[in-house]
This record gives structure tokens, sequence and C-alpha cells, in this order.
């Protein structure tokens, strides 16, 4: 695991999730470590998605 800490804060991860993230009309794939309170909040915002720092994150490719 290259990232050894939460994508959104610095705790230990608790679990690597596919992610969508975006912005207008940019997409980008990939592959982010959550820790257990902002996974939770990730399955939270469903299909909305979650928005951090202008960008949107919503679990999986599609
Ligand atoms: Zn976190």
């Amino acid at each position: 695991m290259a990232r050894m800490r939460c994508l959104w804060c610095i705790e230990p991860p608790y679990q690597e999730v596919a992610v969508l993230k975006w912005r207008g009309e940019e997409r980008e794939r990939l592959t982010v470590h959550l820790c257990r309170k902002h996974l939770a909040r990730l399955k939270e915002a469903g299909q909305a998605g979650r928005e951090h720092k202008g960008w949107w994150y919503k679990e999986g490719w599609w």
C-alpha cells in the first residue's frame, strides 16, 4: 500500500475502494484508501456522491 492514511484525514486506512472522482465534465477512476468513518460517509452518500475540496466522489467506477 503506497498510501498508508485515509484520503480525507490522517487516520490509517480501513479499506481500499474504487471511486469515481468528478468535477464538471472531468472524470477520474481511481482506487483510494479510506478510514472506517470516511468509508461509511461515502457509502451513505451513495450515487449522489460526496464533495471534498471541489471534487465529488462516489463508490464504483460508473
Ligand atoms: Zn478518514
